[in-house]
């Protein structure tokens, strides 16, 4: 707890976040294009169609060997709980994303889906039952039709408009003076940060996952956007299991579990109130207006 206040380390913190919000961003283009490195098993099974329980298992992993970087993670999502990670930066948010999806291999204990182990199941099954909304979405050329329709190729025009409709895109799409139609430009400049964090959630919807894991947003946007995004993310997320990098206030308070991470390690979880009862670590956090996570308020 000292380290977290050492108005020196805090400096330097923040100083380390403003470096690496593009970067964080760009990462997670890099995965979503990533050819996929680690072989399946030869005996790899497909992973049937899944509830949605997420167990993290003594989770032991460093991208080297020399660095540890999850020393030993627990941790359990029931179906259709919404998990939020917060905690500094470095702290092995993104990490545990990754972790899920198997982008990369523990060193040791294990991530399983409803009781399989990640390493067992054919990568290809496993990814079509997890979505990933990144905090830059990835749009591209093309109509906001064909962005949203991407969740699912075979989707149906009436389909992409319920999904849009769900999330509360589209009325934001129908002030569009070609509605679904309008043309995307250079990665969606042409459109509001509010605009593509919706047409996101639409696409993801869409796709519908049994597991969706999220790094939310942290761009400001003004209010009204504000509570659109916050009710599109709330639909999003409803009946399906979700790991959320959160960094908004609404999202960590409306989450059914909060887990508190510091250099690898939970060291807090419990739900908003019961940690503000703890009055530990996030109760402080939450008292400084998350100024020293990455949460800002909402
Ligand atoms: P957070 O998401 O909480 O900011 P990360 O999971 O990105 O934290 O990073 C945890 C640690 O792992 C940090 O020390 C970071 O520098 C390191 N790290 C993250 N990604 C990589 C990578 N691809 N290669 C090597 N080290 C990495």
């Amino acid at each position: 707890i000292n380290r977290f206040f050492d108005p020196i380390r805090d400096l330097s913190m923040q100083y380390t976040q403003l470096q690496r919000a593009g970067v964080a961003a760009e990462r997670i283009l890099q995965i979503l294009d990533m050819p996929v490195e680690l072989q399946d098993r030869p005996d790899a099974q497909k992973l049937p169609a899944i509830q949605g329980e997420v167990e993290f298992r003594d989770v032991v992993f460093g991208y080297n060997s020399d660095v540890t970087v999850l020393h030993g993670l627990n941790l359990h999502i029931k179906p259709g709980q919404t998990v939020a990670i917060v905690g500094p930066t470095g702290a092995g948010k993104s990490t545990i994303a990754g972790l899920l999806s198997r982008f990369y291999d523990v060193r040791g204990g294990g991530v399983l889906i409803d009781g399989h182990d990640v390493r067992e199941v054919t990568q290809h099954s496993l990814r079509q039952q997890i979505g990933i909304v990144p905090q830059e979405p990835f749009l591209f050329s093309g109509t906001i039709r064909d962005n949203i329709r991407y969740g699912r190729l075979e989707a149906s025009d009436s389909e992409i408009e319920e999904a849009a409709r769900t999330v509360g895109a589209h009325e934001l799409i129908m002030q569009l003076p070609q509605g679904y139609e309008t043309p995307i430009r250079e990665r969606g400049r042409n459109l509001s940060t509010g605009q593509r964090q919706l047409i996101s959630f639409a696409r993801a919807l869409l796709a519908d996952p049994r597991i969706l894991i999220l790094d939310e947003a942290t761009a400001n946007i003004d209010t009204f956007t504000e509570l659109l995004v916050q009710e599109g993310l709330r639909r999003l997320l409803h009946n399906r299991t979700a790991l959320v990098i959160a960094h908004r206030l609404s999202t960590i308070k409306g989450a059914d579990s909060i887990v508190v991470l510091q250099a690898g390690r939970i060291i807090e979880q419990g739900t908003h109130e019961e940690l503000l009862s703890r009055n530990g670590v996030y109760a402080t956090l939450y008292s400084m207006g998350f100024r020293h996570t990455e949460a800002k308020a909402g």
